[in-house]
């Protein structure tokens, strides 16, 4: 009687103890404060030529040449994009860095 009591109290009590391990694990994987730190700031990309800016990759609509992605690098010759600095393989020209809209603008 006495030991059935006590596997009764120790099987209630691991059980609990399970529940309590697979209630916390989710809630830890579905922790917001990962999500909220993530920058928010979405991409932006540029004209090499007019300075348009889009939030999505493609064609300038008046220059018809692909926009360059802010912080990625262009040929200021033939407009081929890299990610990295260096010369263009085309042209052997220097690349130059998009930057964003507020910062051409300010120096005009
Ligand atoms: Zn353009
Ligand atoms: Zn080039």
């Amino acid at each position: 009687m006495k030991t059935l009591f006590a596997a009764i109290l120790f099987s209630a009590m691991s059980f609990g103890a399970f529940a309590q391990q697979a209630t916390q694990v989710p809630s830890k994987l579905n922790s917001p404060t990962r999500m909220n730190q993530a920058p928010v700031q979405a991409d932006s990309y540029r004209c090499p030529i007019c300075g348009y800016t889009g939030t999505k990759a493609g064609d300038c609509p008046k220059d018809k040449v692909a926009l360059v992605k802010v912080g990625d690098y262009y040929c200021p010759e033939c407009y081929m994009t890299a990610k990295k600095a260096g010369k263009c393989t085309m042209c052997g020209v220097d690349m130059k860095k998009m930057v964003p809209a507020t910062a051409s603008t300010t120096k005009k």
